[in-house]
């Protein structure tokens, strides 16, 4: 019997360590990590049309419109690298994406496997935030307070100069935050509905127990699969 792919979603507001996570779970589980976030910087970097479009809405620290989002994610899980399971991180974060990707999920004859939300309080939240840097060429992500690099400034994986995204603004960070609540949030009574939805608590906690905590809950949805036929 083929085992069914393992496609997840990671859910979290801004700075509950969605980023952190996807690094360890993607090569664990052999998932395509797919973080739309990511892929709008590179466009904003590249100067694209795409990027022209949704620079304004990522530095006032509100959504890109859903048009945009949508086809990205379109086009990104008809490429053939995501058929043995992906992980979206950063996507849905609205019900209208969050009913696009069940439609075009149902289109390949897919569904989501599992929802994963990463619930952290929001005091830590702003915190964290502004304790975040990132590597500016292989954009591993690190916290000046649970995990410093080994030299200020530095990449410890490539030697890449750190830097502070332009969101992580404390301003932009408390406008982003308000934003999860209105737009985001609420997509955990959807999966909820849906009876696919896990929660994993990531306050006070560093990266590796949270990790613990979501190795087991994968590791028993990809067992659940592995009786259904694929
Ligand atoms: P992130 O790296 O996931 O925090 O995303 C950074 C910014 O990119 C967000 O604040 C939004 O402006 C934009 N963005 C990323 N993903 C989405 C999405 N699914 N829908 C709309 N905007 C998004």
């Amino acid at each position: 019997m083929a085992l069914r792919p393992l496609d997840i979603v990671l859910l979290g507001a801004p700075g509950s360590g969605k980023g952190t996570q996807s690094a360890r779970i993607a090569p664990a589980f052999c998932l395509t990590h797919i973080s739309t976030g990511e892929i709008l910087r590179a466009a904003v970097a590249a100067g694209s049309a795409l990027g022209v479009a949704a620079r304004e809405s990522m530095k006032t620290g509100e959504l890109a419109p859903d048009g945009i989002v949508i086809r990205i994610i379109r086009e990104r899980l008809s490429e053939p690298d995501t058929a043995a399971g992906f992980m979206l991180d950063g996507f849905p974060r609205t019900l209208d994406q969050a009913v696009a990707l069940d439609e075009m999920l149902a289109e390949a004859d897919r569904q989501l496997t599992l929802v994963l939300l990463i619930d952290v309080p929001d005091r830590e939240l702003v915190q964290r935030l502004a304790d975040r840097r990132t590597c500016s060429d292989c954009k591993r992500g690190y916290n000046l307070v649970f995990e410093p690099p080994k030299v200020p400034s530095v990449c410890d994986a490539c030697g890449g100069e750190l830097y502070q995204r332009d969101d992580d603004d404390e301003a932009i960070v408390r406008h982003r935050l308000e934003v999860y609540v209105r737009q985001t949030a609420p997509l955990s009574g959807y999966y909820r509905a849906k009876g696919i939805l896990a929660t994993v608590y990531g306050g006070g906690r560093n990266p590796d127990q949270v990790y613990g905590d979501i190795k087991q809950v994968l590791t028993a949805a990809r067992r659940q699969g592995a009786s259904q036929p694929a």
